[in-house]
């Protein structure tokens, strides 16, 4: 008699054997791989900040009223450069890439922290669907163009005194010469420039190929903030699909088993 394979086992054989991976990452992939929204990490990068505004944790920061563009590009620069560009190519991440070699593969992600294509994933097979930290964009949307933020949040963070940048450092927009904003979606003024589009296209031929193929789901920490994006519809394709296999990797198990049997695999931690 076989012994019987451990949830671990089932899933590296499930991608050993898929022709076709799609990766669909939640904001507990970035907490898994380090970049850590609140303790020890979190209270000394921001400490000057905590004790101003009694921030408790990177993700409730965010939604501070800043009383002045200058302190909320402070802020905000510090935030960016915390979870975008600081972190260089972490090992989860480039763990994952080598999961994927030899298959063909697409990431789907509601993160906005870049990690993937700073791991090495090519761009043409990550679509970021709710943005970028490293993206600009027109607070109103009155064009639909993003900008790199790179070189300016790294000056807001060099030069910033008080919890607040040099008003010089303040961007507008270029065309309507209003405020900008990070190009992350939380209204209805999200911009999706033609590489969003593009992305949005690649993702769905990707899918529309590898629907009847042997393929793989592989989503890691993946909550509900929102489950319309990825998980929901993963479990839908899981269901619907002949030779589908979803691997979900998170801290909380909430599916329940029976009801995708042999196709349904549930991991904490990879
Ligand atoms: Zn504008």
């Amino acid at each position: 008699m076989n012994a019987i394979e451990t949830p671990l086992q089932k899933a590296e054989k499930a991608i050993r054997e898929a022709e076709y991976i799609v990766l669909g990452a939640g904001a507990g992939l970035s907490t898994a791989a380090g970049i850590h929204y609140s303790g020890p990490d979190f209270q000394t990068a921001f400490k000057d900040m905590i004790d101003r505004y009694g921030f408790t944790d990177l993700y409730t920061s965010s939604f501070y009223p800043f009383q002045s563009e200058e302190e909320k590009w402070a802020y905000w620069s510090r935030h960016i450069d915390y979870a975008r560009f600081a972190p260089e190519g972490l090992p989860l991440y480039k763990r994952l890439l080598e999961l994927v070699q030899g298959k063909e593969y697409f990431v789907i992600t509601t993160n906005v922290d870049g990690q993937f294509i700073k791991a090495g994933f090519p761009e043409e097979k990550v679509f970021e669907v709710q943005g970028d930290y490293g993206l600009m964009q027109c607070a109103t949307a009155c064009h639909p163009k993003r900008y790199s933020n790179e070189n300016l949040v790294k000056q807001m963070v060099a030069e910033q005194h008080d919890c607040r940048i040099p008003s010089e450092l303040v961007p507008v927009c270029p065309v309507c010469g209003g405020p900008m904003e990070i190009n992350v979606r939380k209204d209805g003024y999200f911009v999706e420039d033609e590489r969003w589009h593009a992305r949005a296209n690649d993702y769905y031929h990707f899918l529309e190929k590898a629907q009847d193929k042997k393929l793989v789901l592989l989503e890691y920490g993946v909550g509900f903030n929102t489950p319309t994006i990825i998980r929901f519809p993963f479990e839908r394709m899981v269901a619907s699909f002949p030779d589908t296999t979803l691997i979900r990797i998170n801290k909380e198990r909430s599916y329940p088993q029976y009801l995708l049997g042999d196709k349904y695999i549930a991991l904490e931690s990879l």
